[in-house]
């Protein structure tokens, strides 16, 4: 079976993330260590469209596994949504002779990835996103990076609220996923925390914040998370004005997408990166590789989406009807579980604000 794959492409699409490098570096090295050549895809599908790519060797891929950002590139690229699009990047494929693709990236990167896979050229999907918003999975790479880069950027906002008694409203970024929020504000704690997935009470924030303030409270964090759109700005400004706090705004915005990966995510990375061309190689594809329950998974990419497109409420007609009932009652129960996770730890940011 191994055989069959002389050359495989590695590609990093959609949003970067910190990681993203370290995941190039052990497919690469992966690969060449099972006799396979590797091509290094440049911005995504656009560098398959274009034809635009490098032969990857072992020392192609030194001294980046400490590096942010992607040494490929990234970009967004619609015109591989469209079927001339696809043709164009299969036909580069048959040119150099590329047998299979390890697809880095988020949710529209595995979207891509099926329409690779189901034109004959097998794919496998590492998720890379510092939004951690893909629901099949755990933990994305970059997420631990954007995490502890909102932490030392808050521990410093800290400092300053501390000196001068006042409170910061931070916003960062995680799309329209709670994840980085309600982590960061726990491991900062913060006062309150404002996420997409759980209704923010905000006459108890203020009374908090009020009652905290009376308590001899100097300083106070507010983590609000950019998927509530339009509020953290407006929010500083109530605090302020309802309980006398002088109170500071905030956005990280892309300085939490940058930066040198974690020990996670670089592990992280490279245990997806192995697991990725063992499966392709072994004659696998069409699949994303998860982490559940603190294990690496693959899970079909179908599945994946689907399982995604009900946790947000954005299923099309007929996508579940793919699914046998065990399947679908699976998907619930995965669901169930998430939401009540978001709501658990909001409760416990809360309730330990004090
Ligand atoms: P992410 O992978 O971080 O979610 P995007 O949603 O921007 O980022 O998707 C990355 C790329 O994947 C897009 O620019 C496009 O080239 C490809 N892609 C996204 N959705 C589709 C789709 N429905 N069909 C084919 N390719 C897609």
């Amino acid at each position: 079976m191994e055989k069959k794959f002389r050359k495989i492409g590695v590609l990093t699409s959609g949003g970067d993330a910190p990681g993203m490098n370290a995941a190039v570096r052990a497919v690469t090295r992966a690969a060449l260590a099972r006799g396979v050549e590797v091509m290094g895809i440049y911005g995504g599908y656009s560098g398959l469209i274009n034809d635009k790519m490098i032969e990857l060797k072992a020392r192609s891929v030194s001294n980046i596994i400490n590096r942010g950002g992607t040494f490929l590139y990234s970009d967004r690229c619609d015109e591989f949504k469209t079927e001339e699009g696809m043709q164009k990047a299969i036909e580069t494929c048959k040119k150099h002779g590329i047998d299979g693709i390890v697809a880095i990236g988020g949710d529209g990167t595995f979207r891509g990835a099926t329409d690779l896979s189901v034109r004959g050229i097998p794919t496998i999907g590492i998720p890379a996103t510092i939004d951690n918003d893909i629901t099949a999975t755990e933990n994305s790479i970059g997420f631990d990076t954007a995490m502890n880069t909102v932490l030392a950027a808050c521990d410093r906002l800290r400092d300053t609220c501390e000196s001068h008694a006042r409170c910061n409203v931070v916003e960062v970024m995680g799309r329209g996923a709670g994840d980085i929020a309600l982590n960061t504000a726990m491991a900062l704690g913060a006062v309150a925390v404002v996420i997409p997935e759980v209704a923010f009470d905000e006459a108890a924030c203020m009374e908090k914040i009020r009652r905290l303030r009376a308590d001899g409270k100097r300083s106070f964090l507010v983590i609000v998370s950019e998927g509530v759109e339009n509020f953290s700005e407006g929010l500083a400004k109530r605090i302020q004005a309802e309980t006398g706090v002088e109170t500071k705004y905030a956005c990280l915005a892309h300085t939490v997408r940058g930066g040198d990966p974690t020990l996670s995510d670089r592990v992280f990375a490279t245990k997806l990166g192995v697991a990725a061309v063992e499966r392709l190689l072994a004659g696998e594809s069409n699949l994303v590789l998860c982490q559940q329950k603190s294990e690496i998974v693959a899970v079909d990419i179908v599945y994946s989406q689907c399982l995604d497109r009900y946790y947000k409420g954005t299923l099309k007609d007929g996508m579940l009807e793919k699914f046998s009932d065990a399947e679908k009652a699976e998907m619930e129960k995965a669901i169930a579980e998430k939401k009540e996770e978001f709501r658990k730890y909001y409760r416990m940011i809360n309730d330990i604000a004090q």
